[in-house]
């Protein structure tokens, strides 16, 4: 299974994709994760990439790209995988079909979560994740069982993402409408698109992408 999920920030990508990979046992392949990872740690593509993400603006398609390239030939990409955040631009797009071209493999389905605009400010602006395990918290919609303690891993350690504040989420919609959102039309053209209400629950949302998945 090859799937695409594409949507603003904020609309339940990254949520969706970890629930998915616990069905489906397939990776997720979040560019954003990478690039953060990449800044941690402090690499070459870490450096170029921080002050991009800092100011909510896209990095570079060349950059993005190889990064991507080289996760898909990882073993455990072999039975499929879900791309979060991938691809970004009419570029990205077009070099990804290369990319699978190249490397024998074709997509199953581009997956549009539809959230409405004023959602994603407060769903952003609300967003926490467990420092050590990564299990995505909310102070309004998701709050930990006990109060400071992260349900998965009993961590009490959280942090927050600095890009989730509404001043650079401005930018990273802008980014969106303007580099993202021609991928929907892309997409449908080529007969691949299913856009579904990100607005639910997640687990009723999780339920319509299954939906689409066995379609
Ligand atoms: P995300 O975690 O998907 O919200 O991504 C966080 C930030 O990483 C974005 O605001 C961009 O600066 C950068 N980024 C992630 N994926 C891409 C991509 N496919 N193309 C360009 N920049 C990206």
């Amino acid at each position: 299974m090859k799937l695409i999920l594409l949507g603003p920030p904020g609309a339940g990508k990254g949520t969706q994709a970890k629930l998915l990979v616990e069905r489906k046992s397939i990776p997720q392949l979040s560019t954003g994760d990478m690039l953060r990872e990449a800044v941690a740690n402090q690499t070459e593509v870490g450096k170029k990439a921080k002050a991009v993400m800092d100011a909510g603006n896209l990095v570079s398609d060349d950059i993005v790209n190889a990064i991507v390239s080289e996760r898909l030939d990882a073993d455990d990409c072999a039975n499929g995988f879900i791309l979060d955040g991938f691809p970004r631009t009419l570029e990205q797009a077009s070099a990804l079909e290369k990319m699978l071209a190249d490397k024998g493999l074709q997509l199953d389905h581009v997956i549009e979560l539809k959230v409405d605009d004023e959602a994603l400010v407060e769903r952003i602006s609300g967003r926490y994740t467990c420092a050590k395990c990564g299990e995505g918290y909310h102070d309004k919609f998701k709050k930990p069982e006990t109060d400071g303690v992260c349900d998965k891993c009993g961590s009490t350690e959280f942090k927050r993402r600095p890009d989730d504040n509404a001043e650079t989420l401005r930018t990273r919609l802008m980014a969106y409408y303007k580099e993202t959102s021609p991928l929907l039309g892309f997409y449908f053209a080529k007969g691949q698109l299913t856009s579904i209400d990100g607005m639910g629950e997640i687990a009723e949302i999780s339920g319509e992408i299954d939906k689409v998945l066995e379609s």
